[in-house]
């Protein structure tokens, strides 16, 4: 279990800040953006721009900690990289020209302009070839988890498209191009290890590299209905890919090709309030949106559908498989992470190179390696809730277990404190709400937190002595004295 080593493990909810809504808030298209505002763990401060309350950090800081653990178990060294970056280095690559309205840009009082990070390739190049001279010096992979910053056109769902939100970036620096292909794959490791770790029912397809020719990039999928992201995948060779590349394919004359589509309509339309639209799964982007330049992939696509155009997409299977032919099936996910070979197209425009063992000049090839922190955790609510909110895989739930007591009896309070310190001992958190509230207030609110054991120090512990343990997620209650809690806690938290 990740535990969190800033935070108190046992918490009384008295002396807490969890402002929970009653009312359903007005502005949330998608489920974890509407249970977040409710539970209390975000707080919208701008579009796109948010606070994050102790609920909601605690759950990001546990996503980050996971990830933080992968990329030292793979390699990696983390490093802090300024947020406010020069242009001059912007300018080296071409992308300060290139880059449209999402960097947000602007000047000190000397009137040199800088921008908002949104993505640091120029700036860890720079940092590595200054100081990397030799071969003897590489491989190396460094990472950080740190604010971005990007004006986006359209920002939307919470922390799952924010403007301003965390991220981890990796970037990885080899001798060779088969040394940056077996780091990718360590990198491919990683991930995997990462999003299983969360909980999550994911997937990883190959996805459009758009302008760097000759390399290649996959992205994580959290398989999820309200995803912006389509996938598909072939169950007879295996084949998987983002729907942008898997458009890149020859298709069969009669089905209108994706890139067609989406050329025809470069500006993208919302298709809010049409009858059939589930809430944010049909909201999609427009190519023009989200050809990004400055992304820490090549230029992409989400998919524009256009108003009254069938669903679910312009491919529809049974597409045949580019690979095999077999009939692809088509999955909505939400794009968590992204992994990319970049070669030498940020090494070569700014010289980042070392000297190899002959004593002869060349190329660092890198590549690039995102995760959202945020968008990751804001998926794990979209894939676990139900009516009443969120259900959160232990690892990543801001605490392990939700003590309630629903009487101010003073031996109900002493039990349910010992209790709490007993749990804690054995490394469980532990959020206990203790405050002199109505016991449905409690209920209600005790659901919004995600937690995905809860104990309840009841009338029946006043009557017999016993105590109420169950899972968050369905499952029958059990009444146990409070000696048998710890066992059924640690039970509950490993299913
Ligand atoms: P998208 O196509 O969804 O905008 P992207 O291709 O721009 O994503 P990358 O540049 O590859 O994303 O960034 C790496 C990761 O950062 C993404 O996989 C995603 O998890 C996260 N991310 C990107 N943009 C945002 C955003 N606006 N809000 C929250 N997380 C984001
Ligand atoms: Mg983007």
């Amino acid at each position: 279990m990740a535990s969190n080593s800033h935070s108190p493990r046992f918490v009384r909810w008295s002396g807490y800040f969890a402002p929970t809504l009653r009312e359903e808030p007005g502005d949330a298209e998608v489920v974890s953006h509407r249970l977040m505002l409710k539970a209390g763990m975000i707080r919208k401060v701008a579009a796109g721009i948010y606070d994050l309350l102790p609920l909601g950090l605690r759950g990001l800081r546990k996503v980050e900690a996971i990830v933080r653990e992968e990329m030292d178990r793979a390699g990696a060294h983390e490093v802090l990289l300024p947020m406010v970056t020069p242009a001059e280095l912007w300018q080296e690559t071409g992308r300060w020209d290139v880059y449209g309205k999402e960097l947000l840009r602007f000047q000190d009082r000397h009137e040199r302009w800088f921008c908002l990070g949104p993505t640091h390739e120029e700036v860890i190049t720079d940092l590595v070839r200054r100081e990397v001279r030799s071969h003897r010096q590489l491989p190396i992979t460094l990472y950080q988890i740190q604010t971005k910053f990007r004006d986006e056109v359209r920002p939307r769902f919470g922390l799952m498209r924010g403007r301003e939100f965390m991220m981890k970036d990796a970037y990885s620096f080899d001798r060779s191009d088969p040394e940056a292909e077996a780091t990718y794959g360590r990198m491919r490791e990683a991930y995997d290890r990462v999003f299983a770790r969360c909980g999550l029912r994911f997937t990883s397809v190959e996805a459009a590299t758009g302008a760097i020719g000759g390399s290649f990039s996959h992205e994580y999928m959290v398989l999820a209905e309200s995803g912006e992201d389509q996938t598909v995948s072939c169950s007879k060779c295996g084949f998987a890919a983002n729907i942008e590349f898997a458009a890149t394919a020859p298709i069969p004359s009669g089905s209108r090709s994706l890139q067609a589509a989406s050329d025809a309509h470069p500006g993208g339309r919302t298709l809010q309030g049409t009858p059939d639209a589930l809430p944010g799964s049909r909201t999609l982007q427009g190519a023009s949106a989200s050809s990004d330049a400055g992304s820490l992939s090549a230029p992409r696509r989400k998919i524009p559908r256009l108003p009254g155009e069938p669903s679910p997409s312009p491919i529809e299977p049974p597409a045949p498989c580019p690979k095999c032919s077999a009939p692809l099936s088509l999955t909505r996910g939400i794009e968590v992470g992204h992994v990319f070979k970049l070669g030498e197209k940020y090494s070569k425009a700014m010289k980042a190179t070392f000297l190899d063992a002959e004593g002869k000049e060349r190329t660092m090839v890198m590549g690039c390696y995102g995760i959202g922190i945020g968008r990751t955790f804001a998926a794990a609510i979209e894939q676990g809730h139900d009516e009443n909110g969120p259900i959160l895989p232990p690892s990543i739930a801001p605490f392990h277990v939700l003590l309630t007591t629903v009487a101010q009896d003073p031996r109900a309070l002493e039990a349910a404190e010992s209790l709490a310190k007993e749990l804690n001992g054995a490394g469980i958190e532990v959020l206990w709400d203790d405050r002199d509230e109505r016991a449905g207030v409690k209920f209600k609110d005790g659901d919004l937190t995600g937690i995905p054991v809860k104990i309840v120090v009841g009338k029946r512990f006043i009557e017999k002595g016993t105590i109420e343990i169950k899972p968050r997620r369905d499952g029958a209650a059990c009444e146990v004295p409070p000696s048998a809690a710890l066992a059924a806690a640690h039970e509950f938290l490993a299913r």
